[in-house]
């Protein structure tokens, strides 16, 4: 499972310039990531470390998702995609064996990125006093891991998370992650700026009024803007099939008349 989550660099399908707006988050991860992970060399352990955790939390349809997967492709970083699933085994012991194969295997494909979706349910604390067996186990397992990854600045692999509960995380989860930053809704102008991304290739009849657009769909997520462009790319279509059906009707139609017509004028 660990081996089917990697994706190598240049097959995430994103780059940043797929993403629309975002641009100060843009710019602040390729300085980040892309200089450790290219050029561990600059970084001797004094004042300049590497980065080696970075949490993107906000609401869902953000385009956190995206943007870890442009961060890999960019840095030319293999993508590793994990969540609870990927990990969580119901046999004993064998959890903390995927978590240990999880970081070997991205030693021996570093340079890559290490991405935990929805990070809160599997190193989250969602209740201490009930925090469950396993659930500790993978945190503890995970931390360990990554600790080692902290003393090794040649180590070119950076652990990247998404999630809507930031408030969810453990407490020493929160302090591994030394760069925390907020996805959120887009503002009037991003939106504006996503709009023109996703139609970009599209064939559009006319002039869009993109400021109108932006204008309609406050509080809209960037997924939210992708969904209503899919559901207004169908409308040509959904016309064109009914036109297409029409005609066939009426070919039928015709063809049942002049059958009758030739029937009622010999009718043997
Ligand atoms: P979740 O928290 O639900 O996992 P997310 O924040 O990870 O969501 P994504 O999965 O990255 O969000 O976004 C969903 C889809 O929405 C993307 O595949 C993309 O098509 C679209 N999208 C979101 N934000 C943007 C953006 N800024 N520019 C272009 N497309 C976007």
């Amino acid at each position: 499972r660990i081996r089917e989550s990697v994706i190598p660099a240049s097959e995430t399908g994103v780059t940043f310039d797929d993403i629309g707006a975002l641009d100060d988050i843009k710019e602040s991860v390729q300085e980040l990531v892309r200089l450790p992970l290219q050029r561990p060399e600059l970084f001797n352990g004094g004042l300049l470390k590497p980065c080696k955790g970075i949490l993107l939390f906000g609401p869902p349809g953000t385009g956190k998702t995206m943007l870890a997967k442009a961060i890999a492709n960019e840095a030319g970083a293999s993508f590793m995609n994990i969540s609870m699933s990927t990990i969580v085994s119901k046999w004993y012991g064998e959890t903390e064996k995927s978590i240990r194969a999880l970081f070997s295997l991205a030693a021996k494909i570093a340079p890559a990125v290490i991405f935990v979706d929805e990070v809160d349910s599997m190193l989250g604390t969602r209740d201490n006093l009930n925090e469950n067996e396993v659930s500790r186990r993978v945190k503890n397992e995970f931390m360990t891991h990554w600790d080692g990854l902290l003393s090794k600045s040649d180590q070119r692999i950076l652990v990247l998370a998404a999630t809507n509960r930031p408030f969810d995380l453990d407490d020493a989860i929160i302090r591994r992650f030394e760069h925390r930053m907020m996805v959120g809704l887009p503002t009037l102008e991003s939106r504006e700026l996503i709009f023109k991304k996703l139609l970009s290739k599209e064939k559009v009849e006319g002039a869009i009024d993109f400021k109108e657009l932006a204008k309609m769909t406050e509080g809209y997520s960037g997924s939210d803007l992708k969904n209503l462009c899919v559901t207004a790319a169908y409308r040509p279509v959904r016309e064109l099939l009914k036109k297409e059906k029409e005609m066939k009707d009426k070919n039928k139609k015709e063809k049942e008349e002049k059958s009758k017509k030739l029937e009622a004028e010999d009718p043997k």
